[in-house]
């Protein structure tokens, strides 16, 4: 039961409509016995005031999503050094400071670990895209001492990627270029791991994919972040191919139990999480047929 004392989490981010984190969150309370409770709150004015007006409300912490993971760094006391150098934060915990968080590194490569092993240094990675979940993705790969090849439609972002992780990275490889046919087909033979970080593919979008799955082989893992569906376009073709794949859920499924800990300092129920997640997928999917 909802009282005076519930604590208040949430998501703040524009637009909020297709979010699945309430349902994985509230199902993670339930089972741990908090009294808790997670909502969404659609940010459509000043992201600051609104992060800045939360504790005021009582708020615990929040959640972060597009387009606000950069800009609320300016609302925060302090933020940990990985969030720093990657400039993007989807963690906020009010205390006697502000202070901001980012897990999709942690949550991406623990993912990413499950499937394509422990030892991910010296493998060859190429990324798909250059926005905030790109971001967090080449920190991580190239911390794991990958070698990373960055594709992106606007190429000077993924320039200014390749940089950033250079700079911060002692030992980085890294290197960037447009994403276009011939960069894919030069970049891919070389890959043992393919990462879309794009919302190419992602509802109500789905018959979309980057990749012509001509140029995929079966070594190859192949990982999409888009969770809706959670097995897009290009995730099926790389599975005919035979190649290794990952779907979204669960990376976000983990990045919500890092969220869970870094505010309760307990372990969430990843096993409820993820069944929670697939079953809001699939009643979404229900609504929209
Ligand atoms: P973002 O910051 O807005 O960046 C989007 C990136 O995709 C940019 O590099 C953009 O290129 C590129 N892009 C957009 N439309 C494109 C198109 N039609 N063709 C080629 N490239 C295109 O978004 P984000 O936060 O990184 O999220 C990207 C995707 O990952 C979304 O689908 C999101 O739902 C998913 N995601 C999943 C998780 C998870 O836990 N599973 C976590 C975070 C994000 P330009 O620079 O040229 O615009």
């Amino acid at each position: 039961m909802l009282t005076s004392r519930t604590s208040v989490y949430g998501l703040i981010g524009d637009p909020l409509e297709h979010s699945i984190s309430p349902q994985i969150q509230n199902a993670a309370y339930a089972k741990m016995g908090l009294d808790a409770v997670y909502l969404c709150f659609r940010v459509r004015g000043s992201v600051v005031k609104a992060v800045r007006a939360a504790p005021i409300l009582g708020i615990s912490g929040l959640n972060v999503t597009i387009p606000y993971k950069s800009r609320v760094i300016r609302a925060l006391d302090a933020v940990d050094e990985l969030a720093r150098k990657i400039g993007a934060v989807n963690v906020i915990r009010f205390g006697e400071e502000t202070a901001g968080y980012n897990t999709d590194v942690a949550a991406s490569m623990r993912v990413l670990r499950e499937v394509a092993g422990d030892d991910l240094s010296g493998r060859s990675a190429l990324l798909l895209g250059a926005g905030g979940s790109a971001r967090a993705m080449a920190f991580g790969l190239a911390q794991e001492g990958c070698a990373v090849v960055v594709l992106n439609r606007t190429a000077r972002k993924s320039a200014r990627l390749a940089r950033d992780v250079s700079l911060h990275v002692p030992g980085a490889s890294i290197s960037s270029a447009g994403l276009n046919r011939r960069q894919l087909e030069r970049a891919i033979p070389r890959s043992d791991v393919l990462i879309n970080a794009t919302p190419v593919g992602m509802y109500p979008n789905v018959g979309k994919s980057i990749v012509d799955s001509a140029m995929l082989r079966p070594e190859i893992v192949v990982m999409d972040l888009v969770y809706n569906p959670p097995a897009t376009r290009l995730l099926r073709e790389a599975r005919e191919v035979g190649c290794k794949t990952i779907g979204g859920l669960k990376m976000l499924v983990y990045q919500a139990a890092d969220s869970i800990r870094i505010w309760t300092g307990k372990k969430a129920p990843i096993d409820i999480m993820l069944s929670e997640a697939e079953r809001a997928l699939r009643n979404f999917a229900f609504q929209q047929s």
